[in-house]
């Protein structure tokens, strides 16, 4: 069924961000919710929205697996991930019945859930709401693009790893958001260089700058390197808050 659009639902959020990569396992999920964590550690109010329907991992990340959405009048309730209430988060995987069932749907019936996301939770006041999209340029991004631009600013952060084969997939998502008309708010080299857990000195395991190059050569903002972090990937497992817990660590800092 088409979802009907509820403008009320978004009108109290600020700022619209979507988290875009050219392929997965470079660190978009990661960065979603490394992001929003950071933006509540200054304390911000922001909501993250996962579309990627066949990969939802924000739950996991968040501990927040088998919590369960409810209905208001507004629409869907998402499910507040901290004791304070600042950070709320709608996924798939919330009205999934098993965490690890697979969802096996053709391009419409995904389309269609990702419009209802948009216009059917209520998402009260925020600060900030945070896209996780799928890897890539597919369908589900064109579906998410349509149904949010209405409620600008909306802009977009390109998530890359160093390596070339990433980066030429970067180069795609920019091409996406030049000709959906996106704006590119910068991008983010995830990945770059590894923290050495006992002497926290990083070192470049893959080529370095890559995602800096793209962006200088692109016309758009370079946002910062955040290197592999054990810490983070235990955290992320975990479930931990990692900004709040390392708030010396490089990738913190690069994070902030
Ligand atoms: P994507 O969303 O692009 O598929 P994820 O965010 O799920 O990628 O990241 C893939 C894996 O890499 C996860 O296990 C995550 O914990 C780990 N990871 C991502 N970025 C970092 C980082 N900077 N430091 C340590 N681990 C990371």
């Amino acid at each position: 069924m088409e979802a009907v659009a509820e403008p009320g639902n978004l009108a109290g959020v600020r700022h619209i961000v979507l988290i875009l990569s050219g392929k997965g396992g470079v660190g978009k999920s990661t960065i979603s919710t490394e992001l929003a964590l950071a933006l509540r550690h200054v304390g911000k109010k922001v909501g993250i929205l996962d579309v990627d329907l066949c990969g939802p991992s924000i739950p996991r990340m968040l501990r927040a697996q088998g919590r369960a959405v409810h209905q208001c009048d507004s629409g869907w309730v998402p499910v507040f991930v901290d004791q304070e209430q600042k950070v709320s988060l709608m996924s798939v995987g919330f009205l999934l019945e098993k965490p690890d069932e697979a969802v096996v749907w053709r391009g419409p019936k995904k389309n269609a859930l990702i419009k209802q996301f948009v216009s059917d939770v209520a998402w009260g006041q925020l600060d900030y709401l945070v896209v996780d999209t799928p890897p890539g340029t597919s369908d589900e991004h064109m579906a998410a693009v349509e149904a949010l631009r209405p409620y600008s600013p909306l802009g977009a952060i390109v998530v890359t790893t160093p390596q070339a084969v990433s980066v030429g997939d970067v180069r795609r998502e920019l091409t996406f958001c030049r000709k959906t008309g996106l704006r590119v708010i910068g991008v983010v080299e995830n990945m770059s260089g590894f923290v050495c857990p006992h002497c926290t000195e990083c070192t470049n395991v893959f080529s370095r700058g890559g995602g800096e190059e793209l962006a200088r050569h692109a016309g758009v903002p370079f946002l910062g390197s955040v290197p592999l972090d054990p810490k983070l990937t235990r955290s992320l497992e975990e479930g931990g808050d990692f900004i709040q817990e390392f708030p010396h660590s490089p990738a913190f800092q690069a994070l902030s």
